[in-house]
């Protein structure tokens, strides 16, 4: 007798991640929100008889993508300010734009902005650094996504916390707060070896030994902050992390433009984990990653879209496009960084590098349901020989048709399910009236 399943799923392809490639044919067995078991269409109809039955024939299925960095509330400064370096871009626009309005009730409006824009773009879970970072992990919970939310230390004061022990005590707080709630986990976030000085740094090694959590920090991101480096500490920015104990497999560098031979086996050797964020390199002219370099020796790389203000999409089909160019651009040869190597980066090397992959980032049995269905049915993706091509170089995310988390659908047929657009719409005109007298 048939197994009574909550979901049985038959797209035209199913691109699971493990194992590689595409297999056409089959069907997806969810139930409880758990993925039962990808299998052939026919067996599939003998084995289970689901209460839902959905046919997708033109459509590919593919795990939830992963966005290794973002600063979600950002959104909310999306084209705030343009075309300029970044030091510039942060310090004369981005941080006394923050400065006069950052609060619990802008990163909540910006984070629920930043969640709708991703879910709708194939994005189900997110890494996280910001102010306030309890309005993000509210606004997460509301909508049913998944996210780390980076419990963010400067040295500098801002509206959210005064010194390292403030920034320190205010992210514990909300950690402790919210730990319990499946779809959210925590990590250390001091935001950069340029804002965080020795003593918060030997402080955050110490307490993320202590409770075991991760820490992710933005890493050689410019050429000016590695000589600044050099000229306060002597050393540049990785070896003052190696040295104060910040490295190790829970290690996220965000970026990593700026890399020596020595400094990409240093990153092999403690098992550190890079976020790719190739829009945001390119914008604020960062410089280009050697992404074939660390993927040779062995560093696990994932792919983010950084915030809003620098990308300025959270838009991870368009990185995936970017990664892929830039690599083969930089390294001159064309067989490097192929389509699959990219989709992997984008899902299961984010979730491991989160320390999520028995969870999420491929379409294996047990694993929960965070999936995304992908529309091949258009003019733009015809023909299809490889579906995992077209992910990579033809699709965007306005071919998304689908997303689920956790077996919840979230977009349906390109409708988000779990937000009201016109009070996204309010909230974000709300704060763009008042951050449009700051550019005046
Ligand atoms: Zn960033």
């Amino acid at each position: 007798m048939a197994q009574r399943i909550d979901t049985l799923i038959f797209p035209g392809w199913v691109v699971p991640v493990e194992p590689a490639g595409a297999l056409a044919d089959h069907a997806l067995a969810i139930h409880q929100g758990v993925i039962l078991g990808v299998l052939p269409a026919t067996e599939a109809r003998a084995r289970y008889s689901a209460q839902e039955i959905l046919s997708l024939p033109n459509h590919v299925l593919i795990p939830g993508l992963v966005n290794l960095h973002t600063h979600a509330a950002m959104s909310l400064l999306r084209g705030f300010a343009d075309d300029l370096p970044l030091k510039d871009w942060l310090q004369s626009h981005i941080w006394p734009a923050e400065r006069a309005n950052i609060s619990s009730r802008f990163v909540k409006d910006g984070s629920l902005l930043a969640c709708a824009e991703m879910l709708k773009g194939g994005i189900t879970c997110f890494n996280d650094m910001y102010f306030f970072p309890q309005a993000t992990a509210e606004a997460v919970l509301e909508n049913g996504m998944r996210a780390n939310i980076g419990m963010i230390v400067m040295d500098l004061p801002t509206p959210y916390a005064s010194d390292g022990a403030d920034y320190l005590a205010k992210g514990l707080a909300c950690r402790d707060r919210l730990r319990g709630e499946p779809s959210l986990s925590f990590s250390f976030a001091p935001h950069a070896p340029y804002t965080v000085g020795d003593e918060n740094f030997r402080h955050i090694a110490t307490l993320a030994e202590q409770i075991g959590a991760p820490i992710h920090c933005h890493l050689h991101e410019t050429s000016d902050e590695i000589e600044k480096s050099e000229g306060r500490y002597g050393m540049r920015p990785l070896e003052r992390l190696a040295r104060l104990g910040l490295l190790g497999p829970d290690f996220i560098g965000f970026h990593a433009v700026h890399l020596t031979a020595f400094e990409i086996d240093t990153l092999a050797h403690y098992g550190c984990h890079i976020a790719h964020c190739p829009a945001s390199n390119l914008k604020l002219a960062s410089g280009l990653p050697r992404v074939s370099q660390l993927l040779d020796a062995g560093v696990n790389v994932g792919i983010g879209t950084d915030g809003a203000a620098s990308n300025n999409r959270l838009d991870l089909f368009a990185e995936m496009r970017l990664a892929a160019l830039l690599a083969k651009g930089i390294s001159g040869k064309a067989t490097v960084l192929p389509a699959f190597d990219v989709i992997k980066a984008a899902t299961l090397c984010g979730a491991i590098a989160l320390g999520l992959d028995e969870k999420i980032g491929s379409l294996k049995p047990g694993k929960r349901a965070d999936m995304v269905a992908v529309d091949l049915s258009g003019p733009e993706t015809q023909p299809v020989f490889d579906p995992v091509s077209h992910l990579v170089y033809v699709a965007s995310r306005e071919n998304v048709s689908h997303v689920w988390v956790d077996g919840q659908l979230k977009v349906d047929n390109g409708k988000l399910t779990a937000f009201d657009i016109s009070d996204l719409k309010a909230r974000a005109s709300y704060w763009s009236a008042k951050l449009s007298i700051l550019q005046s």
